[in-house]
């Protein structure tokens, strides 16, 4: 199959879909894979790094998709990248269709086979081609929180793990999923005082077992966030409640009665914060300031660290990209009912149910 990566064009998206170690893999197998020149520079792949993969690099984004019978991206198609989508084409990419009809229409209208990263499943339940940019926003967090700590930053001015006979920085993480254990990770291993909440016992069970007893866990209730954001230096939001808004957990009163300068980082801004305050922001201007304490409220976190990200989702895109050159799309789907979840349209049909009952159309 001819496998084609275009360069993102969503503004500040600086992953891509494809890396050269993925490019590697497809062309061993027989396939033929064409790049848009300069699509990795954001996650510092040079044009060079494809050609040795075995790629052939093509001049713009319209030699990709004219040619390419699959085209592998990250970021949902933007009305110039679907004007060129065709029908007998498969788009494997992020594409969170429940809230944006005009890409769902032109995706339809197109008559292109659309297989969405975000509903692709797991054995377990879980959403493998989610998790990973998870992980990289969780042990995001505890780093940038500590940079919003800093005294130049409006911050408290403490330092995460304290120094000996000087206290470490609280830190209070609400949701112990994917996000929250990443982030307590990476905020014990800094050396922080660390407390995690969540509304499931068993999840609090499992983070107790695993960090074994370097971190605190605490079942989340109204009153057990207001008792701990008092004392707190950081609270990471991580929270999901899947499918709905982010729940919002602290007011914009209870603000008063946190440390001046603590720092609030809302990881889960991207389903609209659960900090009553928070709005989103981006990486040229991440955080502000509402009543003496910072919000940090980036809601792409993971293209901070580009290439970091890129590797991660390519790790678990991989398979799935094998499988559909492989097999084609239809076998390939017939094959594996996870990756079936992720099937959103085909030749002018919707195909996936939720996304149907999101927007009033036949699915
Ligand atoms: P997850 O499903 O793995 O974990 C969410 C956890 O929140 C679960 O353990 C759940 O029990 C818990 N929870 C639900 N309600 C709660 C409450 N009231 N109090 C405490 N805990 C509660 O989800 P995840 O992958 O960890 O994602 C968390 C959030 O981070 C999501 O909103 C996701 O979209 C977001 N996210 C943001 C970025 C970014 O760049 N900003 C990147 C990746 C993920």
């Amino acid at each position: 199959m001819k496998i084609g990566c275009p360069k993102e064009i969503k503004p500040q998206e600086f992953r891509v879909g494809l890396t050269p170690a993925a490019v590697t893999e497809a062309i061993g197998r027989g396939h033929k894979v064409v790049i848009e020149t300069g699509a990795g520079l954001g996650a510092s792949f040079a044009d060079r790094d494809y050609s040795d993969a075995g790629a052939t690099i093509a001049p713009d984004a319209k030699s990709v998709f004219d040619t390419a019978e699959m085209i592998v991206k990250v970021k949902e198609p933007q009305a110039a990248e679907r004007r060129m989508l065709r029908k007998g084409q498969v788009l494997f990419t992020y594409l969170h269709l429940a809230p944006d009809p005009d890409q769902t229409r032109d995706l339809l209208d197109s008559g292109v086979t659309a297989i969405a990263y975000e509903t692709v499943t797991d054995v377990r339940g879980g959403l493998p081609l989610l998790a990973p940019m998870s992980e990289v926003a969780g042990r995001l967090a505890p780093q940038v929180g500590s940079w919003a700590l800093q005294k130049a930053n409006g911050g408290r001015g403490v330092l995460m793990g304290g120094v000996p006979g000087v206290q470490p920085a609280n830190v209070v993480i609400i949701g112990g999923g994917v996000v929250g254990t990443a982030a307590a990770r990476v905020a014990v291993g800094m050396g922080a005082n660390v407390t995690v909440t969540d509304r499931s016992v068993p999840r609090l069970s499992y983070l107790d077992d695993i960090f074994m007893g370097r971190l605190t866990t605490q079942y989340s209730s109204a009153a057990a966030t207001a008792d701990l954001i008092r004392v707190a230096d950081m609270v990471i939001g991580a929270v999901l409640i899947p499918g709905a808004a982010a729940p919002k957990l602290v007011t914009r009163d209870q603000l008063g009665m946190m440390r001046p300068g603590a720092v609030l980082v809302d990881v889960a801004i991207d389903q609209g914060g659960c900090f009553e305050t928070s709005r989103p922001t981006t990486h040229e201007n991440p955080i502000y300031d509402v009543d003496g304490i910072v919000h940090y409220c980036v809601a792409n976190m993971p293209g901070a660290v580009a290439r970091t990200s890129t590797q991660a989702l390519g790790n678990a895109t991989l398979p799935f990209v094998l499988a559909l050159a492989d097999k084609g799309w239809h076998q390939a789907v017939s094959d594996d009912p996870h990756l079936r979840a992720g099937l959103s349209t085909h030749a002018g049909r919707l195909t996936s149910r939720p996304v149907g009952e999101a927007l009033g159309i036949e699915a």
